[in-house]
């Protein structure tokens, strides 16, 4: 009777398909932002959600209709699994640890059933199967974008007034002396030559790299993959740099020679853009229903007003990929399919709760420009603050005769609980004198004893999955 079988499972598997039970939902956000600890609360949270685990803002949950859902290996095999038992083994270990950031692309798939609540298709089924794509990539290859549009020529005219600025000056002026005593008409074809190139680039990337570390801006007009290559480490493709010489620059190079250095550079370019950024958006990114977008925002409050610059820039640059019916190149290279946008700020278990609606405001005014983008373009745009893994809780204490919320976790060093207040969290942008007097301090604490066969304590992650997932549980 196996064709019956399989009759009925086609049957079933079409039936879904109509109704749309398979979401494709990506998460993003520069590294650091949240995305492992994230994804893994989230799957945490649907594991765990029953009637005996509540997530009081998710409906399909609330209402009873969730039955189980389990971890399956996703269909596209040529992507490496979110390690998702071993996130939930380091932050429940006895002594636990935050699990190894997003370094490259990862997939996990978690199917959910539930009983269907429409009148109508309830008489066809009872319950039904809704499979969820969870896909991880770093914010910085959404960085990329851009460079699809740009020559060789332009990129590097861009990447010369990037450079020339006063505070990315000295972690680079090295290289950039380096790259400009090159001869780039000089006939390139010997394997030395080869050799001197990938080294150059390889001290072009870790200048960078190095200043971003240190000042922690990322909005570096840079391939993405130069700072997280991902399954690219150490390929020939990453060993190129721009032309920095104004002189060079302003040659017509079509006159010039296959054979040149400068030539090559701008083959190993063109052939990034053609064999990497492309189809990552046309395999991966183009092919989302939703998307969430993690921002650190309480790193930003506790930097300098550049910083804040840098981020609002980046975070514009990172969602130019949600709004690109505004550019015909761009929409003629991928058709929109996302529907639903989040964008969060995370990590806010370190603020108290009366606070957590001005940091959300606040995120929200600097993502204003781009979010009104992204939403003119029919995609329903939201904001949220979270915290996928909580380590605190609220306590109300006495300030000046006046009760203060504060939050209390556990020491990183003697695991014994202490009680912090961060200071006054804004929630409107600050001009640069108002930033300067800005006394914010986010003290860390230790992750929590956390039973391995209880869910992860977050903050608003019920939200987060309504507004993702809630409309498919109909
Ligand atoms: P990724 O680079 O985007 O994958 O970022 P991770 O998920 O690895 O998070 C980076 C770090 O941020 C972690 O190692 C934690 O220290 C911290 N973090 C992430 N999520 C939370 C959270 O919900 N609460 C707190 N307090 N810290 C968090």
């Amino acid at each position: 009777m196996d064709w019956i079988n399989n009759t009925l499972n086609k049957v079933n598997d079409l039936w879904d398909r109509s109704l749309d039970r398979h979401v494709r939902v990506a998460v993003t956000g520069l590294s650091g932002a949240g995305k492992t600890a994230f994804i893994t609360s989230l799957i945490n949270q649907l594991l765990f959600a029953s009637s005996e685990y509540q997530l009081p803002f998710f409906e399909v949950v609330e209402e009873g209709r969730l039955k189980a859902s389990k971890l399956e290996l996703h269909s596209e095999l040529h992507i490496p699994s979110f390690k998702y038992d071993q996130c939930i083994e380091q932050l429940t270990a006895e002594v636990p640890s935050w699990p190894e950031s997003t370094k490259s692309i990862s997939q996990a798939q978690i199917k959910c059933r539930f009983k269907v609540k429409n009148p109508w298709l309830k008489k066809v089924h009872e319950q039904s199967v809704l499979t969820v794509d969870i896909v991880d990539y770093p914010g910085e290859w959404l960085l990329d974008l851009p460079l699809l549009g740009m020559s060789f020529k332009d990129w590097s005219q861009q990447c010369l007034n990037y450079l020339q600025s006063e505070r990315r000056k000295d972690y680079t002026k090295d290289v950039v002396r380096a790259i400009s005593s090159l001869e780039f008409h000089k006939d390139f074809n010997n394997r030395d030559d080869d050799g001197y190139i990938a080294e150059l680039a390889k001290q072009y990337k870790e200048s960078l790299l190095q200043y971003r570390n240190t000042e922690g801006d990322n909005s570096i007009a840079l391939p993405g993959r130069f700072i997280l290559p991902g399954e690219l480490t150490g390929a020939p493709v990453l060993d190129f740099f721009p032309i920095v010489n104004e002189d060079v620059l302003s040659l017509d190079w079509s006159s010039l020679e296959g054979s040149t250095l400068l030539k090559s550079l701008e083959r190993k370019f063109d052939y990034y853009k053609r064999e990497i950024i492309k189809p990552f958006f046309e395999d991966y990114f183009s092919k989302v229903d939703r998307q969430i977008l993690l921002i650190d925002t309480t790193s930003v409050l506790e930097s300098d007003y550049e910083a804040y610059q840098d981020l609002k820039k980046t975070i514009e640059l990172l969602l130019t990929g949600f709004s690109y019916g505004r550019s015909n190149w761009l929409k003629r290279l991928f058709s929109p399919t996302i529907d639903k946008l989040m964008i969060a700020t995370t990590k806010v278990d370190l603020i108290p709760p009366d606070q957590h609606s001005n940091i959300e405001s606040f995120m929200q005014k600097m993502v204003a420009q781009a979010k009104n983008d992204v939403g003119y373009e029919g995609v329903e745009v939201e904001t949220m603050a979270i915290s996928s893994v909580s380590t605190s809780e609220p306590v109300t204490t006495e300030h000046n005769g006046q009760p203060m919320l504060c939050v209390k976790g556990l020491d990183n060093d003697t695991g014994e609980p202490v009680l912090h207040y961060p200071g006054k969290v804004p929630s409107t942008s600050l001009s640069r004198t108002e930033w300067q007097s800005l006394d914010i301090d986010f003290s860390t604490f230790g992750i929590p004893e956390i039973k391995a066969d209880e869910p992860l304590p977050y903050i608003r992650m019920d939200k987060v999955l309504q507004f993702l997932l809630g409309d498919k549980f109909s």
